[in-house]
């Protein structure tokens, strides 16, 4: 059996999981990786560990420091676990519109959380500028220095997926991989794994899965920054091109909206036991939208991001899916 050393080596080497509903409604091999179980609960352990660690490799971090992020509430929760486990702080700015889970795990887990309207990125007021002029302030003012870990446009984010999540996928299916499929926030995970991929297999067919509200499907299709509809999911959605998703080696991408991605969450939870958060239903509605358009035999990969106990009062919450004009499962009132 696999020993880990400790928290920081428990990150990663996650398994591929087949989804037995999704393959056998496409006739293809529809698999997840299950990133909802690395130990910070989200995909986004992988992007903390490797932002400190480049910060620590190139000298910007050092002992006792703090690190300062505006998340949606994952990438708080890795970097917060990340810093306990190699004794730094972690300052977190994020939308006060995201989860009450997440927000009492981000205290929980020692983070110093300063919650923020949620305002576009145009607005000074967003919690990415927020978080950057923190930053800078703690930077001059803190003994030990203070670092900006800045997920979007900082490419340590998707180097981490290039070294870690791409290569995983590719040998857990012995090479045989015919299209992967994941929506964004960043971008670190989809063009980490699209880079991966391409490298080992060029003709690996790589789509970006587009919640409603987001501007990146119309960006793919017609180069223009356009956005429609709202999403509940938490995490994904894009309206510009991050640093990270520039240059990516990207083929195509759909559109998912909540009204299909729910279900898919509520059956993978009734009928195959996953316990996942609203952006896997959108990822895995892509995986089907992909497998549609590949035709049946082909083997497909997408993410599951985080779980779905993030989410108890949202997405499993019968009052607040009616709030949102969004179809309430029976088993679920
Ligand atoms: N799903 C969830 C639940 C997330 O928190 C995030 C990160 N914001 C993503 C998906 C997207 O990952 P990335 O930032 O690598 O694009």
């Amino acid at each position: 059996m696999d020993v880990r050393n400790g928290f920081l080596d428990s990150i990663g080497r996650t398994p591929l999981i087949r989804l037995n509903g999704p393959s056998a409604l496409t006739g293809c091999e529809i698999y997840g990786k299950a990133e909802f179980l690395n130990p910070g609960g989200s995909v986004k352990d992988r992007a903390a560990l490797a932002i400190v660690q480049d910060a620590i490799d190139r000298g910007q971090l050092r002992p006792g420091g703090t690190i300062v992020e505006g998340t949606a509430g994952n990438t708080g929760i890795g970097l917060a676990l990340v810093a306990n486990a190699l004794g730094f702080r972690t300052v977190i700015v994020m939308p006060e519109t995201q989860s009450q889970e997440k927000k009492d795990m981000l205290r929980l887990c020692g983070a110093d959380l300063r919650l923020v309207p949620a305002v576009p990125f145009k607005d000074p007021g967003n919690y990415v500028h927020v978080s950057r002029r923190i930053a800078e302030e703690l930077a001059a003012t803190e003994p030990n220095g203070a670092i900006w870990a800045n997920q979007f446009d900082n490419l340590a984010n998707r180097e981490g997926h290039r070294r870690t999540t791409g290569p995983e996928i590719y040998a857990q299916l012995d090479g045989k991989v015919d299209a992967f499929t994941c929506a964004t926030g960043t971008g670190g995970t989809l063009a980490g794994i699209a880079l991966a991929l391409k490298e080992r297999k060029p003709d690996v067919k790589i789509v970006l899965a587009d919640p409603m509200g987001s501007a990146l499907f119309s960006w793919k299709k017609t180069g223009e920054l356009k956005a429609e509809g709202t999403s509940i999911t938490e995490g994904i959605g894009q309206g510009r091109v991050t640093a990270n998703l520039v240059d990516a080696p990207i083929d195509d991408a759909v559109q998912v909206t909540d009204e299909e991605a729910l279900p898919i969450v509520f059956d993978l939870l009734k009928n195959e036991g996953l316990v996942l958060g609203g952006s896997s239903g959108i990822n895995v509605g892509a995986a089907i939208k992909v497998a549609r358009m590949l035709g049946p035999g082909h083997k497909i990969v997408t993410i599951l991001c985080d779980g779905g106990s993030r989410y108890q009062s949202k997405l499993f919450n019968p009052a607040f899916l009616r709030e949102k004009g969004l179809p309430v499962p029976d088993w679920l009132e």
